[in-house]
């Protein structure tokens, strides 16, 4: 989404609201699969003492499949995305966006955020057991028989048995 700053550029105090519905298909990648719609993204920039601050909340939930069992589950997302506005080229400074004109491109900046800081590799659970490397099980609904088979405790107590 184009926002229209020809209110706000030049005018200290002023700031210029927005609310719309971002499209987020491109962080889907690794472990996000989908992002459902109704995403939401509001917040507003803001001419303060000549600097123009970007500030959005963004929500999304995001339908992910595990990096360990493979479950698809769905993964609520907030962020608090904050950047600053330049009229001028500024390539070396990641945190501040050049304005195109009087317009600020939002969805690029909500954009690069989620892109930057959501992790490619996300579990259904922090202590996700994952898949058995044998037989494909998942282990978060218990040990498979390959695990009990190759329990190296076990094995000492069957050579144990054998030598008596
Ligand atoms: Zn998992
Ligand atoms: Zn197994």
């Amino acid at each position: 989404m184009q926002l229209d700053l020809r209110d706000i550029i030049y005018v200290p105090g002023a700031s210029a609201p927005f609310e719309y519905e971002p499209d987020l298909s491109e962080a889907v990648g690794g472990s996000i699969v989908a992002v459902r719609p109704g995403a939401s993204a509001s917040g507003r920039v803001r001419n303060s003492a000549g600097v123009l601050h970007f500030d959005a909340d963004v929500e999304a939930v995001l339908e992910c499949t595990c990096a360990r069992c493979l479950k698809v589950f769905e993964l609520p997302v907030h962020r608090s995305v904050h950047a600053v506005l330049s009229e001028g080229e500024n390539e070396d400074d990641p945190d501040v966006y050049t304005l195109c004109g009087d317009n600020v491109d939002v969805d690029e900046i909500i954009l690069t955020d989620f892109i930057l800081n959501m992790d490619q590799r996300l579990l259904c659970r922090e202590d996700c057991e994952g898949l058995c490397e044998k037989c494909g099980s998942d282990l978060n609904d218990g040990p498979c028989h390959c695990k009990s088979e190759t329990d190296p405790r076990l094995a000492v107590l069957g050579q144990l048995l054998e030598n008596e």
